[in-house]
């Protein structure tokens, strides 16, 4: 353990510095209480033995400041007390000491305190690992949750709280933005011809693109299936046809095989895209409709292609 001598009184300090050395502990020195808290707030120390009485700052305001700094790891603290101070033990306590010694010193008892010690501070560093630990795995849960595990795009889930976000901020800021469907040109009858394992790699190949080539701030998501949903913060329609564009020919340019999928002869999709507006009311249901139908042109259009919505297009209800 690292153990931090608080002691003002050089006789004591040397007493307790060789049974600590003795006992094979890493030991920091400080002749006051000043001094402890800034080695501690420099080194920190898993055990304090500290002096009640000392210059500048006595033993219990100590360890006081030690409580209240908090910090990852638990400090022992172990007030060193001769036996008038004995009886405001009580103090000490309740300022958050675990243990006392008295004077004069008595090597046992100290090596006694510290076992006590060293059982307190791993009991604490072992509950710290296992809560940094829970941390971790529910960060990985929460992520895993929210991703696609074919495509490792953001899957439904995330881009409906992504989308519940932005919302916000477009209530908040009167910020607007795009979204685009992007739809595998009849990739039913790619799986039919080149088996789904064919298909699956083709949906990763494609995902990568989608999620490489828009904007810092775009963001690709699996929609379900063949289908992924871009967000395009900040986009006006034509800046986001532009965009859109580039995606749909990067894709092309992929030149994967697809005989099917006249007359491109390679895997190619369609995408619709449609803005938000302010009167599309709460959510994105209103949005999402919108977009579908200009997927919808976009494949009645002859497929590989890019279609903006427009109301007068809206197929019928
Ligand atoms: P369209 O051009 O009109 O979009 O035709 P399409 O064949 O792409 O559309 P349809 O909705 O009829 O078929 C979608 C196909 O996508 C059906 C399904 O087998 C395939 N698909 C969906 N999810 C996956 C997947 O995870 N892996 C593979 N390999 N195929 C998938
Ligand atoms: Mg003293
Ligand atoms: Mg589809
Ligand atoms: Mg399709």
């Amino acid at each position: 353990m690292k153990i931090l001598i608080a002691e003002d009184s050089t006789l004591y300090r040397m007493m307790i510095q060789s049974v600590v050395e003795e006992l094979g502990h890493e030991y920091l020195l400080a002749s006051d209480g000043q001094e402890a808290w800034e080695v501690f707030q420099e080194f920190g120390a898993d055990v304090i033995i500290s002096d009640w009485i000392m210059p500048r700052l006595d033993g219990p305001s100590l360890c006081r400041r030690v409580r209240a700094h908090g910090g990852g790891r638990y400090t022992y603290f172990i007030l060193l007390t001769s036996r008038e101070e004995k009886e405001d033990f009580l103090a000490g306590m309740q300022a958050g000491a675990d243990d006392y010694l008295t004077k004069p010193l008595d090597r046992d008892n100290l090596e006694v305190r510290l076992i006590a010690a060293s059982r307190v501070t791993s009991l604490h560093q072992q509950l710290s690992d296992r809560n940094a630990e829970m941390e971790r795995l529910n960060g990985a849960l929460f992520d895993s949750a929210r991703t696609d595990p074919l495509t490792q795009l953001g899957n439904r889930l995330r881009q409906w709280e992504d989308l519940e976000v932005l919302q916000g901020r477009v209530a908040r800021y009167g910020h607007s933005y795009c979204v685009a469907l992007c739809d595998i040109d009849h990739f039913k009858a790619y799986n039919d011809q080149y088996g789904h394992l064919a298909g699956d790699r083709a949906l990763r190949v494609v995902a990568q693109v989608l999620a490489g080539q828009g904007r810092s701030g775009d963001a690709a998501y699996r929609y379900g299936g063949e289908e992924f949903l871009l967000i395009l913060p900040e986009q006006s329609l034509e800046m986001a046809m532009v965009g859109v564009n580039r995606v749909r020919l990067a894709v092309e340019d992929l030149a994967i095989p697809h005989a099917a999928n006249e007359p491109f002869g390679v895997v190619t999709l369609s995408a619709g895209i449609a803005a938000f507006r302010p009167d599309d009311g709460p959510g994105s249901d209103a949005l999402l409709a919108r977009v579908d139908a200009a997927l919808y042109c976009a494949k009645r259009a002859g497929r590989n292609q890019v279609s903006i919505h427009e109301p007068a297009l809206e197929p019928a209800r």
